[in-house]
C-alpha cells in the first residue's frame, strides 16, 4: 500500500524547497487561499488570489493547521512556560529575497550562532529566516488574530531544531522540527530597527530579486515584552503546510509607521518580465480550525492589564 505520507512528503519537500529556500526563479506550484475577512466579496477574493494558492497542491488539511484565531478566554495559563532566550548574532544575516509571496531575510544556519531556546521549547532552534505577511490596508494583514482582532501585518521568525536535525529541509517535515515566533505589527511610530530593512526593499521590488543584506539583528524586531506569549502546535502557513511548528505568538505588538508598511506594499508579486505587475499585498493564509488544540499562555489572563493597555506599551 502506498502510504499518504510517502506521497505527500516528497511533494511537500519539493514545494518547500521551491518556495522557501532554493529555487529562486522557478515557477511555483501553489495552492489557493481565500480571504477570511467578511468584508471580502468573492470577486475581490478571486482578483486577489495569489498563484501560490491556485495550483494542484495535494497537501490535505490536517488537524494542526495554522494560522488560528487566539481566543484569549480559552487560552490556558501554563506556569511551567519559561522565558524565551533569543540569542541572535547579526553577522549571520546574509541576504534579502523577494520570493514572489513575501520578502525573506535569510540567515546562515550552518552553525548555532543565532538560536532560540526556552519558552515552550525543549531543544535549541536555529534562526534561518524571517518574513512578514501584510494587507493592502491597515485594517487587516496578520495571519493570527486575537479575539478576532486583525493587525495590519505579522512578522514570522523561523527557526529549526538543530538538536534533533541537521538541516532545515529535514526539520520541516518532522514533529517538533520548527519554532516560529509571530509578532503583530500595529501602526504608530516609525520603527527605527525596521528602517534598515525598509531601505533595502526597493532593490528587491520584483519577484526573484535578491540582494546582500548583512549585520541585521533580528532581535530588534521583538517586542519589549517577550515574557507574555501564546503557544500552540500548528503548521507552516505556506506550502508545504507541514504540521511541524511550535508557534510562539507574542502578546505585545511592535509599532511601525504607515509609511514603513507602504514600502512593504510597494513590492511586487511579479517578476520584471511580466506584463501585468501585481502589488505584494494580502499575502496571508485563511484561518484554520483549532480542532481541539489547546493554546497555552505564559501569562495569566486574570492578571493582565485592561485590553486597551495590552499592546500599547511598546517603544523602540
Ligand atoms: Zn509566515
Amino acid at each position: 500500500m502506498v502510504t499518504l505520507s510517502s506521497v505527500i512528503r516528497p511533494l511537500a519537500s519539493h514545494l518547500h524547497r521551491q518556495l522557501l529556500r532554493h529555487t529562486r526563479r522557478s515557477q511555483w506550484l501553489t495552492p489557493v487561499r481565500g480571504c477570511n475577512l467578511t468584508a471580502c466579496s468573492s470577486r475581490y477574493v478571486l482578483s486577489q488570489m495569489h498563484p501560490m494558492w491556485q495550483g494542484p497542491l495535494a497537501v490535505p488539511g490536517g488537524d494542526r493547521q495554522s494560522p488560528i484565531d487566539i481566543v484569549v478566554r480559552k487560552s490556558v495559563f501554563d506556569s511551567q512556560l519559561k522565558h524565551l532566550i533569543a540569542d541572535y548574532d547579526p553577522t549571520t544575516c546574509q541576504q534579502i529575497w523577494n520570493n514572489g509571496y513575501s520578502f525573506l531575510v535569510e540567515y546562515d544556519d550552518t552553525t548555532d550562532k543565532s538560536t532560540l531556546k526556552g519558552g515552550p521549547l525543549q531543544d535549541k532552534f536555529r534562526l534561518c529566516q524571517f518574513h512578514f505577511h501584510w494587507g493592502e490596508s491597515n485594517a487587516w494583514g496578520s495571519e493570527h488574530t486575537v479575539d478576532r482582532r486583525l493587525f495590519p501585518a505579522e512578522l514570522h521568525l523561523v527557526h529549526w531544531n538543530s538538536d534533533k536535525y541537521s538541516l532545515f529541509e529535514e526539520a520541516v517535515m518532522e514533529d517538533n522540527g520548527l519554532a516560529v515566533i509571530g509578532v503583530f505589527l500595529k501602526v504608530g511610530k516609525r520603527h527605527d530597527g525596521l528602517q534598515k530593512l525598509v531601505d533595502a526593499l526597493p532593490a528587491i521590488r520584483h519577484k526573484g530579486s535578491v540582494v546582500e543584506f548583512t549585520k541585521f539583528d533580528a532581535g530588534c524586531l521583538l517586542p519589549n515584552n517577550t515574557e507574555d506569549y501564546w503557544t500552540y502546535h500548528g503548521s507552516l502557513t505556506t506550502p508545504p503546510l507541514t504540521e511541524s511548528v511550535t508557534w510562539i505568538v507574542m502578546k505585545q505588538a511592535i509599532e511601525v509607521s504607515h509609511d514603513q508598511l507602504a514600502v512593504f506594499r510597494s513590492l511586487l508579486f511579479t517578476s520584471a518580465e511580466e506584463e501585468v505587475q501585481k502589488s505584494m499585498v494580502n499575502n496571508f493564509r485563511v484561518q484554520q480550525p483549532l480542532r481541539g488544540r489547546t493554546v497555552r499562555s505564559s501569562f495569566s489572563p486574570f492578571l493582565k492589564e485592561s485590553p486597551s493597555d495590552q499592546d500599547d506599551q511598546h517603544t523602540h
